[in-house]
């Protein structure tokens, strides 16, 4: 099988296919977890807005599948608290009543809090009018160290996983791809190409096949991130609405606060997103109306878009509609899997080497991943020493973007740490000088998009 695309989707099926003992190669233009699975909330979860729309098999499926991470992954996965903060009489008992379904369906409990406990839980809440809160629990991650671990799992697995490699031509029979750091081309044969190119989807569907229609219909999200001051404490505090109806979430995340998200539909899915004006403006808005200290532009360290690759309702008349993705077989004859979420990664790669293996006539193996167990290592090792030797970073943004994550939380002090990042990668690499300087200056002109104008 023939894998492209290197985010949660694609390295979740070389996982899958490679652990089925079939010959897998997964091909990834940039880096792993450039595109979406980088920029995501990092909450493995069942989904509260599911909840509130009625889709209890989503909501169950997802959390099962939580309960699966957390037993093959618990270095990688844990449950952090949540609590709703309420500050409308009826809030307590309306919200209280959906998360205590909601807890009973992750067999957790979830707590009815006084303001007193609520305020215990999230010191840097707003005790303006603050009656009570609602506790609950769900998991949280790291998405792109999870994704290289997934990556590192599929090569112990047998799978050959090539980043910077970018597809150019696709078939049903096979692929040509070009090097992108040499320009050299190579192809490779399959017995089936599946396009697991997210939000990049329907440009791939068009290398097999150029009068194919759109069934992407993509949305953008952003993240801002603040100093942990902001909500001090082990505990994220979710608002279920907010006014354009969606909810928001502010989380602790890696000694820093993590605020989001926005739904905007765009056109295009660019390969490195920004921030629209609008959207920062709302998260700092509707966020300082539940925080103690009210923030400002000027105290956001990191702020980051990431691409939804949802499917649309013309997407769905010649396709396999299964949960919240899509497999569909290309009249081109390439296999493409879109929509889902990170929380369900593993479901969606079980269907899609189900459905590949099938159709590519291949014998039937059954999956594995249930309780397969993700790469762990065992030795502690310089964090980019070890991104550049055993985790396939290339570049000053694969180590300061996704092997550390410095770039998401603070993009200031990524920039003041890239000369010595481009210092190691040129000596462990054998890169010149020029290199460097080059590395160095294409990353300063990357973090600002990560910092707000
Ligand atoms: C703002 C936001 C918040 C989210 N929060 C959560 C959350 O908290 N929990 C959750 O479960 N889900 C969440 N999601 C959803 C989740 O992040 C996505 O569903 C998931 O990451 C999609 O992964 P993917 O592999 O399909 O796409 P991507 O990660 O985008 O991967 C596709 C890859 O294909 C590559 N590619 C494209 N074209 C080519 C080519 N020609 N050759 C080679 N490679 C190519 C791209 O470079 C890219 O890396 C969130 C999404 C967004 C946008």
């Amino acid at each position: 099988m023939v894998i492209i695309g290197g985010g949660a989707t694609g390295v979740g099926i070389a996982v899958d296919a490679a652990s089925r003992g079939y010959s897998t190669l997964l091909l990834e233009q940039s880096d792993f977890g450039k595109g979406t699975s980088s920029r995501s909330t990092k909450l493995i979860h069942g989904g509260v807005r599911y909840l509130q729309q009625g889709n209890l098999p989503l909501v169950m499926e997802a959390l099962r599948e939580r309960r699966r991470l957390q037993a093959n992954a618990p270095h990688l996965v844990h449950l952090l608290p949540f609590v709703v903060p309420a500050y409308r009489w009826w809030e307590v008992p309306y919200y209280g009543a959906g998360l205590k379904l909601y807890s009973l369906l992750a067999l957790e409990r979830s707590h009815i809090l006084s303001r007193r406990e609520t305020l215990e839980r999230l010191p840097g809440a707003n005790a303006n009018g603050l009656r009570g809160g609602i506790l609950y629990f769900d998991g949280q991650f790291d998405d792109a160290r999870l994704l290289i671990h997934l990556a590192l799992t599929a090569i112990e697995q047998g799978a050959v996983l090539l980043n910077y490699a970018q597809v150019t031509e696709a078939s049903k029979s096979g692929v040509r791809f070009r090097d992108v750091e040499t320009g050299e081309e190579h192809t490779a044969q399959a017995r089936i190409v599946i396009n697991a190119a997210g939000p990049f989807s329907d440009a791939v569907r068009r290398l097999a096949d150029p009068s194919a229609d759109p069934v992407l219909a993509p949305s953008q999200g952003i993240h801002i991130v603040l100093d942990r001051g902001f909500l001090p404490g082990e505990t994220a505090l979710l608002v279920p609405r907010t006014p354009d109806g969606r909810v928001m979430f502010a989380i602790p995340w890696l000694g820093h606060t993590l605020i989001g998200t926005t739904e905007t539909p765009v056109t295009q899915a660019p390969l490195e997103p920004t921030a629209f004006e609008p959207e920062i403006a709302f998260l700092l808005e509707v966020s300082g109306r539940y925080l103690a200290k009210r923030p400002t532009r000027g105290d956001i360290r990191s702020v980051f878009a990431g691409i939804r690759p949802l499917v649309g309702s013309g997407g769905q008349s010649s396709a396999e509609v299964s949960r919240d993705h899509v497999i569909r077989v290309e009249p081109s004859g390439l296999l493409t899997i879109a929509g889902g979420k990170w929380t369900t990664y593993r479901r969606m790669a079980e269907d899609c080497v189900d459905r590949a293996a099938g159709i590519a006539g291949l014998p039937h193996r059954p999956c594995v991943t249930r309780d397969l167990p993700i790469h762990r290592w065992t030795e502690e090792q310089p964090a980019v020493l070890r991104a550049v030797r055993d985790e396939m970073a290339r570049t000053v943004e694969d180590v300061l973007a996704r092997r550390t994550r410095a770039l998401f939380l603070d993009a200031r002090s990524a920039v003041a740490q890239a000369p010595e990042v481009a210092r190691v990668l040129a000596r462990e690499q054998g890169r010149d000088s020029a290199w460097e300087t080059a590395q160095v200056a294409a990353f300063e002109e990357l973090a600002r998009g990560y910092l707000p104008a």
